[in-house]
């Protein structure tokens, strides 16, 4: 699904040049729960801004589902993210003065998909987080984790083969943490590929492998340890 091979993303800021990939491989298969972490300015950013489709790497190539995407320009590239990649963020960025319902079906406004249908599809991935009763409600009238949980039907609303989530839980307290990677544990389990950015143990424990990023490079890649199912 996601073949990196011998990515490099070097910045170049005047005459200063940062590196902030430096030969990255990395295979990540169809239906994996992956954890990115490392310490910060390691490079998990610029990786997920790649694997995104949001950034080209300098060097290197990246074949997404097939596509070799390394050569392709922007507005490709946009049509290739708009495909495959749902994102969630740390702050959410639901549009405050639609409901709810509008803040997911939004993605497929851009698809050309008529009103109807994208209204019973943003239903369904609203059931689908547990919040077919809030349709109606504006952002602020939902509680942080109810936010992103929005947040994560608007992801999932375009059916994307890969859910790709920068430090999720980072605006969430312990408790709305754990409720947010239970729903992303749900997701893996009906067969959704997702990748989480975290410098979180805690939120890395819940995917099955953990790549750690060091210096703009793999330093550690493991499968975790099962997790203990609590009765
Ligand atoms: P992380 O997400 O692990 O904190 P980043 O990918 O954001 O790491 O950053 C990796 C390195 O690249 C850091 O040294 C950072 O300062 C640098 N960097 C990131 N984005 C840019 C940018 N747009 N311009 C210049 N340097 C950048
Ligand atoms: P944080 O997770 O620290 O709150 P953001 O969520 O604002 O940071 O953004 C993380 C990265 O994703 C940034 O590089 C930003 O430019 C990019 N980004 C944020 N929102 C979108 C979006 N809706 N579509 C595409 N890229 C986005």
């Amino acid at each position: 699904m996601i073949r990196l091979t011998g990515i490099t993303k070097v910045y170049r800021m005047g005459d200063e040049e940062v590196h902030a990939l430096a030969g990255v491989d990395l295979h990540i298969a169809a239906n994996e729960y992956v954890a990115l972490i490392g310490p910060s300015g390691s490079g998990k950013s610029t990786l997920m801004n790649l694997i995104g489709c949001l950034d080209s790497p300098t060097a290197g190539s990246y074949v997404l589902n097939g596509r070799d995407t390394s050569h392709m320009n922007d507005t490709e590239l946009a049509h290739v993210r708009n495909q495959e990649i749902g994102f969630v963020f740390q702050s959410f960025h639901l549009l405050p003065r639609l409901t709810v319902l509008d803040n997911v079906a939004q993605p497929l406004v851009y698809r050309g998909i008529p009103r109807a249908e994208r209204q019973a599809r943003a239903t369904r991935a609203l059931e689908q987080v547990g919040l077919g009763n809030r349709l109606g409600h504006r952002p602020n009238q939902l509680s942080g984790g109810q936010r992103q949980r929005v947040a994560v039907a608007r992801a999932l609303v375009g059916k994307p083969s890969i859910l790709l989530a920068d430090e999720p839980t980072g605006n969430l307290d312990s408790r709305t943490s754990a409720e947010i990677m239970a729903l992303f544990d749900e997701l893996h389990a009906s067969g959704q590929t997702v990748v989480v950015v975290t410098h979180e143990p805690d939120i890395a424990a819940h995917c099955r492998r953990t790549i750690r990023i060091g210096d703009g490079r793999v330093v550690d890649d493991h499968a975790n340890p099962p997790r203990e199912v609590h009765a």
